[in-house]
């Protein structure tokens, strides 16, 4: 049992329901909640105090979709001028080289990049099981909990191979049996359903044009009887458009809805070409999107209808991507490239840097089901990130330093807490050497390479 008093924050954005800011305030923890969130300072003992002035306070971000293991292939000089399916067959070959090694080394680096960037929750989307690797979530879950992140594993699948009409070669697809076994072992394993959880797994099949329609449905059915989430890519690019049309007969989101795949238990990575009826369906349905905006531009794929999704209330959340469509694990760029592209798309006053700090914050919560993070509240988990404001990325943005910090920058988070645990301090892990992190990631990056240019 451990307190915390974070004492004179220079200012707290809560993002409670209200948009509650406060210009100068205090943030009391006691056994990894929030007790207290105020301009007058909490009474009591606390076993530590964090002296927060010059600092801006804010939720943990949430960083609804990933690919951690892709950082071992990020900046790929092949991969320039790439859209999505050329880019993937180019890179399912190297992946196929992915071991237990490789997928812990990537995950530390990946989460250890997005905390000190002040993510405090992430999930990662985890498609891709060489024949005989059977522990790489397992792998990818105990990085996360060495490092102190929260994370929501999403045990993905591909079993819709090149021969069968997929994309993917057949060496990075499982069987059926194989895939839905493994599913069911992970959630019992390690989900934690509770209020706080520190881990929880969602099942993920990888995308129409790498999951038959007999792994989706009843990966669904499996998801509503252990109680878990479900995610995937969807409407991602034009050409998953037409092979959708093609070989389903309909779009990609109406695929969806008649395979049993849209609900409030559902979020749904890209949703780049929507029509008017699918943003309909994915807000009558209550369904999440995971909005990756340089991801999207990145491959070419497009700009997503943010605005006119969060008009009709469906839920919005961001994603760095995977390491390889993005690069980097910087959250908040992700936060200033869906203010930017909203703005391209939609006009200078399609989206407010508030409003996009709402969709890196709360609306990621809202993507995993949480009502426990995202925000500074009483009872909220103690998730905070605080950034420094009399730095040279900040200068000149003190009158506003929260759209400072979507505006300005790049920074590394000073200080970010999960669970009440100072993961981050003064820009540095607490929980892992940041250097042994990037050469034990390299050596297994060189590995992956230079058995792809043996094999
Ligand atoms: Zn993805």
């Amino acid at each position: 049992m451990s307190s915390l008093l974070i004492r004179n924050a220079a200012h707290v954005v809560t993002m409670d329901t209200a948009g509650t800011e406060l210009s100068g305030g205090h943030i009391a923890i006691r056994d990894g909640c929030i007790t207290a969130v105020r301009k007058e300072e909490p009474k009591g003992e606390f076993d530590q105090v964090l002296d927060a002035r010059n600092l801006l306070a804010l939720p943990g971000f949430v960083n609804v979709h990933h690919h951690l293991y892709q950082s071992l292939t990020r900046g790929f000089p092949e991969s320039e001028g790439k859209t999505l399916f050329p880019w993937l067959e180019m890179l399912y070959p190297i992946w196929a080289g992915i071991d237990e090694e490789a997928v812990y080394a990537s995950a530390q680096l990946g989460l250890a990049e997005l905390l000190l960037s002040g993510c405090t929750t992430s999930s990662d989307h985890l498609y891709l099981f060489p024949r005989g690797q059977t522990r790489l979530i397992d792998a990818e879950i105990e990085a996360a909990q060495e490092l102190g992140i929260r994370f929501h594993a999403t045990r993905g699948s591909m079993d819709l191979s090149r021969e069968q009409g997929g994309l993917p070669p057949a060496d990075v697809t499982q069987p059926a049996t194989e895939i839905l076994a493994d599913s069911e072992r992970l959630v019992r394993q390690y989900h934690d359903p509770e209020p706080g959880a520190m881990i929880r797994v969602a099942l993920a099949p990888c995308s129409p044009f790498s999951a038959t329609d007999e792994v989706m449905r009843e990966t669904a059915a499996m998801a509503r009887r252990l109680g878990v989430r479900l995610h995937t890519h969807i409407a991602e690019t034009l050409d998953e458009e037409r092979f959708c049309l093609q070989t389903r007969g309909c779009r990609p989101v109406e695929h969806l809805e008649r395979i049993d795949w849209l609900g409030p238990d559902v979020w749904l990575a890209h949703c780049v070409h929507l029509s008017d009826g699918d943003i309909e369906r994915l807000s009558r349905s209550q369904t999440g999107v995971a909005h990756c905006p340089t991801s999207n531009m990145l491959l070419a794929s497009g700009m997503a209808r943010v605005v006119e999704m969060l008009a009709r209330s469906v839920q919005v959340g961001l994603g760095v991507d995977g390491s390889a469509s993005n690069d980097g694990g910087y959250f908040p760029g992700e936060i200033k490239q869906a203010l930017l592209v909203a703005r391209v798309r939609d006009g200078a006053q399609a989206m407010t840097a508030r409003r996009a700090l709402r969709l890196g914050t709360r609306g990621g919560a809202d993507c995993l089901g949480r009502k426990d993070i995202g925000r500074l509240e009483v009872g909220a988990c103690a998730d905070i990130a605080l950034f420094r404001l009399d730095d040279l990325a900040h200068a000149g943005a003190g009158r506003d330093a929260a759209a400072g910090l979507v505006l300005c920058g790049p920074v590394r988070a000073a200080e970010v807490i999960v669970a009440g645990r100072h993961v981050v301090h003064e820009g540095r892990l607490q929980t892992v050497d940041e250097h042994a992190v990037v050469r034990r990631h390299n050596q297994a990056s060189d590995r992956l390479l230079r058995r792809f240019g043996e094999a």
